[in-house]
This record gives C-alpha cells, sequence and structure tokens, in this order.
C-alpha cells in the first residue's frame, strides 16, 4: 500500500510508492512483448473501467475506441481507510487514491499529434466522464489528469494514453494557483486567468493561437521552453462542466498546439495536464480550468532543485514567433 509522507520541514506531500519500481518497460526496445494497450491484448491490462465500445462487443474485448483501466502500478490506492499516524515529528496517511490509465486508440499509435480530431476528441470526452464518475465518490477532492509522452517525459510504454489520479486533497501546485487567483480576486474583482486569455490575445506577443472558445498562449512567466497553455476564453473553473461542442472544438486547439510543437521541435517528448478547481462544486469566480503542455527540451538541474527558480532559455515570445510561422 503507497503511503503520503509529509516532509516535516516544508509541509510537502511525497507519496512512496515502492510498488512503482516493478513497472515493465515498452517502449519498443523489446520487440518481443506484446504491447497490452493494443487491441486483442485486453487481457493483458486489469479489467476494464470504463470504454466508449462498439454496442455489439463485450468488457475487456476488441471493439473499443478509448478504454480506460486502473493502473496495474499504481502511485495511490483506492482502498484502505486513509488513516494518518504521526510519529514524533513525522506524520504520514496512508496513500489513498485512484490512478486510472486512458488508452487513447485501439491501434498502436505512439504520438498523441497522431490522433485525428474526432479521436483526441473523444479522448476528451472520456476525461470528463472519468472525473464525473469520481467525482460522486465524496473521498475524492481533486482530480489530476496528465499525459507522458515519450521516455524522456515518463511514458514507459509508448501507445498512446494518459493517466488520471483522484486525490484526498487538492495538490501543492493547484494550491498554489488557486491561492494565487483567489488573491487577485480579492483586489481585482476580476478572474486572473480571464485577464491572462484578455491580455495575451490582444497584445498578441504570447499568442499563438485564438479559436472562437479558446485561446493558446506562451505563458509570460513560463518554465520551460515552448512551454503553452490552452485556456477557455469564458470564465470556467471546471473542466469537467464542458459540453461535447466546446470539447470538440478543444481538440481542433489542442491537435493545432501539438502540430505546431512536433512540427518546431521534431516530436519533442512533453507532459500536458488538466488543471480544474477541486471538486467542491462551488461557482467560483476567481479560478479557470486550463491544460499546461510542458516539453522536455531541457534537465531540470542543480540550481532549480536547490532554488525553486527554473531558468529557460528561450523567451516565450520567441518561441511564440516561430510557432505561428508553422503552415499546418
Ligand atoms: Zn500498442
Ligand atoms: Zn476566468
Ligand atoms: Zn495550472
Amino acid at each position: 500500500m503507497p503511503e503520503i509522507r509529509i516532509d516535516p520541514v516544508t509541509g510537502r506531500a511525497i507519496i512512496i510508492a515502492a510498488e512503482r519500481a516493478k513497472r515493465p518497460r515498452h517502449d519498443g526496445t523489446n520487440e518481443e512483448s506484446p504491447c497490452p494497450f493494443c487491441a486483442g491484448n485486453e487481457q493483458m491490462t486489469p479489467p476494464e473501467v470504463f470504454a466508449y465500445r462498439d454496442p455489439q462487443s463485450s468488457p475487456d474485448a476488441p471493439g473499443w475506441t478509448v478504454r480506460v483501466v486502473p493502473n496495474k502500478y499504481p502511485a495511490l490506492d483506492n482502498e484502505g481507510g486513509g488513516a494518518s499516524s504521526r510519529r514524533g515529528v513525522y506524520e504520514s496517511t496512508a496513500g489513498l487514491g485512484v490512478h486510472e490509465v486512458i488508452i487513447e486508440s485501439p491501434e498502436h499509435v505512439v504520438n498523441v499529434g497522431e490522433l485525428s480530431e474526432e479521436q483526441l476528441a473523444t479522448v476528451l470526452r472520456v476525461y470528463r466522464e472519468r472525473m464525473l464518475a469520481l467525482s460522486k465518490d465524496e473521498r475524492w477532492r481533486s482530480i489530476l489528469v496528465y499525459k507522458n509522452q515519450g521516455a524522456p517525459a515518463g511514458a514507459t510504454l509508448e501507445h498512446v494514453h494518459s493517466q488520471l489520479i483522484a486525490l484526498p486533497e487538492a495538490p501543492e501546485q493547484l494550491r498554489a494557483e488557486i491561492g494565487g487567483a483567489r488573491r487577485y480576486y480579492e483586489a481585482n474583482g476580476r478572474c486572473l486567468f480571464c485577464e491572462i486569455a484578455r491580455q495575451d490575445a490582444e497584445g498578441g506577443a504570447r499568442l499563438v493561437a485564438e479559436h472562437e472558445r479558446w485561446v493558446t498562449l506562451c505563458p509570460y512567466a513560463a518554465r520551460f521552453p515552448f512551454e503553452i497553455w490552452i485556456l477557455p476564453k469564458r470564465h470556467a473553473p471546471y473542466f469537467e462542466r464542458s459540453s461535447d461542442q466546446n470539447l470538440a472544438e478543444l481538440a481542433h486547439c489542442l491537435r493545432d498546439a501539438l502540430a505546431r510543437l512536433n512540427r518546431v521541435l521534431d516530436h519533442p517528448p512533453f507532459n500536458y495536464l488538466i488543471h480544474s478547481y477541486p471538486l467542491d462544486g462551488a461557482e467560483t469566480r476567481h479560478y479557470h480550468w486550463h491544460i499546461e503542455i510542458l516539453p522536455k527540451l531541457v534537465q531540470v538541474a542543480g540550481f532549480e532543485w536547490g532554488s525553486g527558480m527554473f531558468i529557460n532559455p528561450v523567451a516565450p515570445e520567441d518561441a511564440v514567433r516561430l510557432l505561428r510561422q508553422v503552415t499546418l
């Protein structure tokens, strides 16, 4: 059972998950072992918890377009009480959570940028359906959807997939964003993310693309070269409340951003993640969900670890110039 330990100095939560060390690799270097995510190999994964599939087909058999399974080597576990223990200065809780894998294609596609717009829209709808389903369980307060594309970005299997983790508390990064956005709202009476979307769409220097309902931009204080954010133009705290129509347009927009990135940087490894407000259902005016795309082009090294400050060798304005030049 994984365990969450609290660093007594910083208060940071760390997941100790020794099971994760047993994960197999399928990164194309071992031709012998079959891919557990390809259609026909459903028996190699834990039983599915959700799938969009042909109504004639049966669970854990071919006939699906997107399939969701529990992570075989979860970072957190859905069983157990989550009781906390304290010993002297040390505090820990059972690592309670849900860790699922979203298999994004029945075919052995290795780059999400190669999925059709329709398929990517289906993937986004699956994110939403899983978030809505898990939000009914009162133990979960926050759900993080993320993708690791390419081995340097943390993918141990190359077949296109993303992951989702439901947590009993909002994680540190999200809490920091919510805190900053709340302070801005209290001082100015406006949503900071709405302001960012508007200012960058008007100014243009950090605008990658503007769509009817979305803006794609390189953030002002980008941590990484070619870091990209996608934000809805209209204020919206919750990703999971997006309509089918919105997600179809988001698929277009996300695919456009990934195609630009793939063209300029020749298919770089990257992570993307969705930051959405915790599951308390409040109609919050200060937080605004968004996607962050974080290309893995530089190593996070000693200075960053020691200082918490990132050194970004590419100004976001320069990244934007290159990303905009791409003709798709
Ligand atoms: Zn495969
Ligand atoms: Zn907003
Ligand atoms: Zn964020």
